[in-house]
């Protein structure tokens, strides 16, 4: 089932995200939705908060993506297919390296793009959907999105990453969006009333 993506100024998206215990049927549901949600509006990643749940679950898939991804699985280089789509339960990083600045994007600020600066590569311990414990280390496109999610799975959002030059070029756009969300939950309140 294709979810409402929840847009900036939901409350949701500053929560910290609650870790994942236990892998239910719900949690099954729940990333099969994001999946669908994610290939439907065309996004590389989509992390729970953003359709409306504060778990620390997230989804990347980079295989359609023009912009290349490096993966290393115990120090071998693999092919990023290989782990694709990703599913990402109770993720923990390790950012190396130096800062790269890359255009990023963002399903909750529609139409805002901007350069950001990131770590070059990133270690990644997580569960898989089975549960399963996964570690990897990634460089490009897969490091800057598993950080991009990790960001959302912790109430972080990409405008708190720009230079304030960026910040303060993009204010009226995204305070646009953020009126707008507030608009629409407040109409939701009064039709509940
Ligand atoms: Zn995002």
């Amino acid at each position: 089932m294709i979810l409402p993506v929840v847009k900036f100024g939901d409350p949701v998206l500053r929560k910290k995200g609650a870790r994942i215990e236990e892998i239910t049927t719900e949690i099954q549901t729940l990333i099969d939705d994001m999946l669908e949600t994610m290939y439907d509006s065309n996004g590389v990643g989509l992390a729970a908060q953003q359709v409306g749940h504060a778990k620390m679950l997230t989804v990347i898939d980079v295989r359609d993506a023009e912009r290349p991804s490096t993966l290393e699985i115990d120090g071998q280089s693999t092919p990023v297919e290989s782990i694709m789509p990703l599913v990402l339960i109770n993720p923990e990083l390790k950012p190396l390296g130096t800062d790269e600045a890359g255009g990023e994007g963002c399903l909750s600020f529609p139409e805002i793009y901007a350069d950001i600066k990131r770590k070059e590569s990133v270690e990644v311990v997580a569960l898989n959907r089975k549960g399963e414990k996964i570690s990897f280390r990634c460089g490009g496109l897969l490091s800057r999105a598993v950080q991009h999610e990790t960001d959302h799975l912790n109430g972080i959002l990409f405008i708190d990453r720009m230079d304030s030059e960026t910040k303060a070029d993009l204010k009226p756009e995204y305070q646009a969006i953020e009126a707008a969300t507030k608009a629409e939950i407040q109409k939701k309140a009064k039709l509940k009333k």
